[in-house]
């Protein structure tokens, strides 16, 4: 089929675009079997940076090659959040820095006890950013690790707005909306960590954990992960953040200094999370009905962007050929 009439068949083939789908994400997951949960161990973090590292050679490929100049903003709200010339920012979350160490110093006891402090997204078990996300982007996999698709991302940053720690990274000039407005930059696409997703699907290990010289993180079913994590924090007087943040999150911490004081001592600032007593988000009723509202939509509308993808690849490949 030429090109023209791939995209002519467009139409058809978006009326019949996959309506399926309209389970939120833990409805999914609690049909197949436990989701994987990981432990810090923050006594261990000497602050190396090695998981950093690990975590943007093995995300290099997935990184956002942005078009310049942007194209004019449309919606006229949409802001310019450009970091493809600070590629090499390292002291916060970007779209190009998906982990990175927080070191805390506080007081206890008239002692300074510095801690270093690995943080990403917390893939939480009822995630905010996938159950709200109007276009089905961002999903929660069956294994509890919570992804954004680049591929079908608008940009428009609810996720970041609803997740209680702000972690989704945007990146202007870049997307589905440029191909489907040209003239037009949109809002660009969402970036944060997958938790390696497809290293784990087949077989292997995320990269930040393969790379620690210290073993800091563990990574196991998630109730196996929790009494650990349990275990840890009752043998060394430690405190415990994660369990039921958020309605409960599949990354967790075990700390020798209360997170209260932990949280006191950073200063919370865009892509440097805090360590707050995060409240449940999917478990206010608003959010709960909006989710259930939006499950079918965001199923249909990922159907219909995805097939604009595919439409949008085909076109590509037909120009190349
Ligand atoms: S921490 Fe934020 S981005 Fe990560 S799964 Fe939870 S709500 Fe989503
Ligand atoms: S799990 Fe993977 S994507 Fe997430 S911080 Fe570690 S290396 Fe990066
Ligand atoms: S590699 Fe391990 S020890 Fe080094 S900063 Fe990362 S978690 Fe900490």
């Amino acid at each position: 089929m030429n090109r023209r009439a791939f995209l002519k068949s467009l139409g058809t083939a978006m009326a019949a675009a996959p309506v399926a789908a309209p389970l939120l994400a833990r409805d999914a997951a609690a049909a197949s079997g436990e989701q994987l949960a990981t432990l810090f161990d923050l006594s261990k973090c000497i602050g190396c940076g090695a998981c950093v590292a690990a975590c943007r050679a093995a995300h290099a490929a997935d990184y956002p090659n942005p078009q310049k100049p942007f194209p004019k903003m449309y919606p006229e709200r949409a802001k310019v959040e450009d970091f493809s010339d600070k590629r090499d920012v390292d002291d916060r979350l970007t779209p190009y820095n998906w982990l990175f160490i927080q070191t805390v110093t506080v007081t206890r006891n008239g002692k300074a006890i510095s801690l270093n402090i690995p943080r990403r997204c917390m893939h939480c078990v009822h995630p905010p950013c996938a159950e709200l996300c109007p276009w089905g982007s961002a999903v929660r996999h069956d294994d509890g690790a919570v992804a954004i698709d680049a591929n079908i991302c608008l940009g428009g940053a609810k996720c970041r707005d609803v997740c209680p720690w702000h972690i989704p990274q945007r990146q202007t000039g870049v997307g589905l909306y440029l191909d489907l407005l040209p003239a037009f930059a949109g809002n660009g696409v969402m970036y944060k960590c997958d938790r390696c997703h497809g290293r784990v699907a087949a077989g292997g290990k995320p990269a930040c954990i393969e790379a620690c010289p210290n073993d800091v993180q563990t990574i196991g079913p998630r109730r196996e992960i929790i009494a650990a994590a349990h275990d840890l924090a009752r043998q060394t007087g430690g405190f415990l953040y994660g369990e039921t943040e958020n309605g409960g999150t599949n990354t967790l911490y075990v700390s020798p200094i209360p997170f209260e004081e932990l949280h006191a001592a950073l200063q919370p600032s865009p892509g440097n999370p805090g360590l707050q007593a995060a409240a449940d988000v999917m478990g206010k009723e608003k959010n709960l009905a909006t989710a259930v509202l939006l499950a079918p939509l965001a199923g249909i509308a990922a159907g219909i962007l995805r097939v604009a993808n595919r439409a949008r690849k085909a076109a590509k490949e037909d120009d190349h050929a």
